[in-house]
């Protein structure tokens, strides 16, 4: 019988489920609504339901399971603790509910940390050992991979790149510091402080796309920035020069190889990458930048999805060692 794989990525948006051979060719691959208000047990129900429904179409035995999923978590114990974009998902011990369902070996990371592995072995990142892979999106998030391996440090907290100080007592952060990257250049800051800008009464053919001041989003700000508008450039330019100032900080910290980017923000391309990397060239002078590629994610939004398969392929490999 043949073997099989199965991932999972849950966002507080959508849940992507895939399924693989052992060697990870992907077999089939579903994605649907998380719908947060079910809550965590349902939600994990649903997910389950989806595995089973691909294992009995494949006609093949599962071996193992690989999860992402929005952080905190305590990894050791398979237990999800509270993720902001996941509520009441509150010491939820997802690895235990699916041993129980399936009795194979589950690998649960975070749901960057899966996408930064994903970009590793199959994207962006497949000619590098060192990279860091930066998510930019609602939120903020990232993975740090050295060595070809995971990094997860104390608390599994490795990676919260969305909370580098980037602005000096800055404006607050919904983690209860202040001037952290993510209260800045998330899709979602980078539409408020838009937002901000406009009911100001500032001019902007901003105004002018949408039907309403609170449809803003970051996206409204890329695309006006394109078209010339000052007030979006305006807005887009601190964007890159806050996101140069975490880049760099990063950069001297690890000096990785690459720095991968991913998330909606990053599909904005070579508007947010070139005036990103002459930012870093004006800040980075202590190594040679030339050395360290700044790229776009080639996964897109399927990064999560091949971390968690790879996850998966990890966790089968272990126990047949
Ligand atoms: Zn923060």
């Amino acid at each position: 019988m043949q073997k099989a794989i199965a991932g999972i990525d849950i966002g507080g948006t959508k849940i992507a489920v895939a399924l693989a051979d052992s060697e990870g060719r992907m077999l089939s691959h579903l994605r649907f609504p998380t719908q947060v208000e079910l809550g965590a047990h349902r939600i994990l129900d649903n997910t389950i339901t989806a595995i089973e429904r691909m294992i009995q179409e494949s006609g093949a035995k599962l071996i193992a399971i690989g999860v992402g999923c929005g952080g905190p978590m305590n990894r050791q114990r398979g237990v999800i603790l509270s993720p902001t974009n996941l509520p009441g998902w509150d010491e939820f011990p997802i690895v235990e509910m699916l041993n129980r369902r399936f009795d194979v070996p589950v690998s649960l990371d975070n749901d960057a940390n899966a996408a930064a592995l994903g970009e590793y072995e199959c994207g962006a990142g497949r000619a590098f050992d060192n990279l860091v892979y930066i998510t930019i999106s609602t939120g903020i998030g990232g993975g740090v991979i050295l060595g070809g391996e995971i990094v997860h440090g104390v608390g599994d907290g490795t990676g919260e790149i969305g909370h580098i100080t980037v602005q000096p007592d800055g404006v607050p952060c919904a983690c209860g510091s202040r001037g952290c990257l993510e209260a800045l250049c998330s899709g979602t800051n980078i539409a408020r402080r838009a937002k901000e800008r406009l009911s100001n009464g500032e001019q902007s053919s901003m105004r002018t796309m949408v039907t309403d001041l609170s449809d803003v989003t970051a996206h409204t700000v890329t695309d006006a920035a394109r078209d010339g508008d000052a007030l979006a450039r305006e807005i887009w330019d601190d964007t890159i020069r806050f996101l140069a100032i975490g880049i760099n900080n990063i950069i001297v910290t690890l000096a990785p190889e690459a720095i991968i980017l991913g998330g909606g923000v990053s599909t904005a391309g070579e508007q947010l990458l070139a005036p990103l990397r002459r930012q870093l060239e004006a800040r980075v002078k202590i190594m040679p930048l030339e050395n360290i590629r700044i790229v776009q994610a080639a996964l897109g939004g399927e990064s999560g999805i091949y971390g968690a398969l790879i996850l998966a392929r990890r966790a089968a490999a272990s126990r047949e060692a």
